[in-house]
């Protein structure tokens, strides 16, 4: 490899001749400085020589053979060298004065009776070496150099790697997309996201046959807001529209725009627009447009963000200003919706927000079909089992499980790619490492077991908390054991959903307590959720009669944090409702563990001795889990409405009546909601 040129190595260089020329004038046998006295002095003795002129005003004095041995014992001479110019002076640079004056030193010498030899003089003019015009220009070189360092670095900061330059900094580095790219990303690519799918389109379409919409009066939208939780597909999506659409495609992410140059922002927000109309009809993608799209603050002048509100206030401008893009739709990409600005969001810029949710079941085997594709699979792999053991997992969350899992087989020498790998993937990518080595005494490892069995008991026994799925005491990552559960993928709570799984997550601190006797620390996390989930339900939810429909919840995000936006008085109410659901929820806990000791004890066992136990294994010993009852007894009941609907209906048919009968289905009981 060829060694690459450093600017250290120039500096380095530098630094060593400009010392080195400081040593070499600072050596031993320097010429005595001297002065016209000392010249007349030195004539008058007959000391000298010859002397050499050079430039009019360097003298050096070179004195005769013994002449260093006869002065040496005076202090002025004593560093004197030996031969060559033994003394220098200035002669002022007068030639006509500097021959009289030793003219007539010579004479005053000898009116004195000395016998001097007239003394030889040499007129010299001095030719500059390189070396003396670099030391000359050294200085300016430095400064040129410097200069063209900071400018360069300056550029290339600029530039970001889109070989930009000082000059361009105000240019927008927006990617077009090639439609013929062999790795172009296509709606097949997309799993799931059908809605969003079919939002998108029509909005290419209207690009497309625009005439078509304009005909019949309507206004094409400018903008489509993509919104979502990280990894669900936002980017994914905008990638395929680059592909299928067949108009041009700009993309670019809201981080270009940031730069530490004032204004260059919004100039930079001027020039995407002016390349995207030169091209237009075509989409402009704005990822990740919180970075400039945030709500504008009040204060700005204190909060420093001036520079981005200006890059906003273009892109608002932009979007829906005095002049219009006709033909230019902007897709932009978020998953901090609640805090953009509000301008940027109302219609006639964004008029569209296109939701991207995490993925269900079914769009989650979707997702897998999709990653699976790739992967040498075993035939026996149930692509249904892993979207279900992946609830909350967003697609890119998934697409790390296969090839996560594709690693593990590979280490395990696996030919195909087995279910098992599947689920060891699943496992590492939400528990983090296994740490089987971990140090744990036998007291410690029961103690978990008892942690665990207990958090698995009373969710077994409350009917609205998650299914329990499995249950380790294999360490892993920052945890001694856990115990999984299937989150159901349920969008509204009620007070009675919170408190039920605030006992499931205080049952491991309660079985601790009541059948070890023990306090531990490994309880801090559940307690975590336990008064997180306590404090949301006063303070967001209302769901305190005490404190009442009240929410202190700010969706902007803009709060300070340090105003409270209620009383001390409410703050100590909300206090004391926390702490109240919080005791309601281990005393549920503490019923069932005592119930439930002997069972609790006999799963520990059982848990001790294979490490990992299933739902089956849990079944074996507390029977049909509430949540199974639950969703029977659901199933009875509408299989009997089933039923009176069918006789509902063939008694109208008989009596040939075409009156419809609407059914009211009852919004869902509150009736057993604690904070009522
Ligand atoms: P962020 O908000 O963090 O930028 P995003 O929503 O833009 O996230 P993407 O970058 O689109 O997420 O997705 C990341 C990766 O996840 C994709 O490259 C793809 O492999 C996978 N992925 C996400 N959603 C899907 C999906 N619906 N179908 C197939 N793959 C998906």
């Amino acid at each position: 490899m060829r060694p690459r040129f450093n600017f250290m190595w120039f500096w380095a260089f530098v630094a060593v001749v400009i010392i080195g020329y400081s040593f070499m004038g600072d050596s031993e046998g320097r010429p005595v400085d001297g002065d016209w006295n000392m010249v007349d002095e030195l004539v008058a003795e007959g000391y000298v020589e010859r002397i050499e002129v050079k430039d009019k005003e360097k003298a050096s004095i070179y004195l005769r053979e013994g002449a260093h041995e006869e002065l040496k014992d005076d202090e002025r001479f004593k560093h004197m060298p030996k031969t060559g110019a033994q003394v220098v002076f200035n002669t002022g640079g007068d030639v006509q004065y500097f021959a009289e004056r030793l003219a007539a030193a010579e004479a005053r010498a000898r009116e004195a009776g000395e016998d001097v030899e007239a003394v030889v003089v040499k007129y010299d003019r001095t030719e500059k070496g390189w070396m003396d015009y670099m030391f000359e220009f050294l200085p300016w070189i430095l400064i040129i150099a410097v200069w063209i360092f900071i400018m360069r670095s300056m550029a290339r900061n600029a530039g970001g790697g889109g070989g930009g330059g000082i000059m361009n900094v105000g240019k927008a580095r927006a990617q077009m997309s090639d439609k013929n790219a062999k790795q172009r990303v296509t709606f097949k690519d997309v799993a799931g996201l059908e809605e969003a799918k079919v939002e998108i389109m029509e909005i290419v379409d209207f690009l497309k046959h625009a005439d078509k919409y304009k005909a019949l009066g309507a206004k094409i939208p400018k903008g489509a807001l993509l919104a979502g939780p990280p990894g669900t597909g936002k980017t994914l999506l905008a990638k395929a529209v680059a592909g299928e659409a067949n108009v041009p495609f700009l993309s670019i992410s809201g981080s270009d725009f940031v730069e530490m140059f004032v204004g260059v922002g919004a100039s930079r927000v001027r020039d995407l627009f002016e390349q995207a109309k030169k091209v237009a009809p075509c989409i402009v993608f704005i990822d990740e447009i919180d970075a400039i799209g945030r709500a504008r603050g009040k204060n700005s002048g204190f909060s420093g963000n001036d520079e981005r509100e200006n890059t906003l206030n273009q892109l608002l401008t932009e979007m829906d200003g005095f002049q219009t893009n006709a033909g230019v739709i902007v897709l932009a990409a978020t998953n901090r919706v609640d805090i953009l600005d509000k301008a940027l969001m109302r219609a006639g810029r964004f008029d569209r927000q296109i939701e991207v949710g995490l993925p269900d079941a079914k769009e989650r085997k979707a997702i897998f079909d999709v990653h699976l594709r790739k992967l040498k699979l075993d035939d026996k792999l149930d692509r249904e089992f892993l979207a279900k053991q992946t609830p909350g997992f967003a697609g890119a969350d998934i697409a790390n499980v296969c090839n996560e899992a594709a690693l593990i087989a590979a280490r395990n020498n696996h030919n195909v790619v087995e279910q098992s790998d599947f689920l060891a993937a699943i496992d590492r990518i939400v528990g983090g490492l296994e740490r089987r080595n971990m140090p744990m005494t036998p007291a410690e490892r029961r103690a978990t077991a008892i942690h665990e069995i207990g958090h698995a008991t009373v969710m077994w026994r409350l009917k609205n908390c998650d299914p329990v799925l499995k249950i380790t005491i294999i360490p892993r990552g920052r945890s001694l054991g856990a115990t999984w559960y299937l989150p159901e993928e349920r969008v509204n709570h009620n007070a009675e959903h919170f408190v039920h799984k605030m006992a499931g997550l205080v049952a491991g601190r309660v079985a601790e307590q009541q059948l070890l006797g023990i306090t531990s620390t490994g309880a801090l996390n559940d307690l975590e959720r336990t008064s997180k989930m306590a404090y949301a339900m006063v303070a967001y939810y209302g769901m305190s009669p005490k404190v009442g429909n009240i929410s202190f919840y700010d969706a902007s995000g803009q709060r300070d944090m340090f105003t409270k936006p209620f009383s001390e008085r409410t703050a100590e109410l909300i206090d004391e409702e926390v702490r109240r659901l919080v005791d309601e929820a281990v005393a549920i806990a503490r019923d069932i563990v005592e119930t439930e000791r002997v069972n609790i004890e006999r799963l520990a066992e059982v848990l001790l001795e294979k490490e990992t136990i299933f739902s089956e294994d849990v079944e074996a010993v507390l029977g049909k889990s509430a949540q199974q009852i639950a969703k029977e007894a659901l199933e009875a009941a509408t299989a009997v409405e089933a039923t009176d609907e069918a006789k509902d209906k063939a008694k109208n048919e008989d009596n040939g009546s075409d009156e419809v009968t609407y059914t009211v289905v009852p919004a869902e009981s509150n009736d057993n909601d604690k904070t009522e």
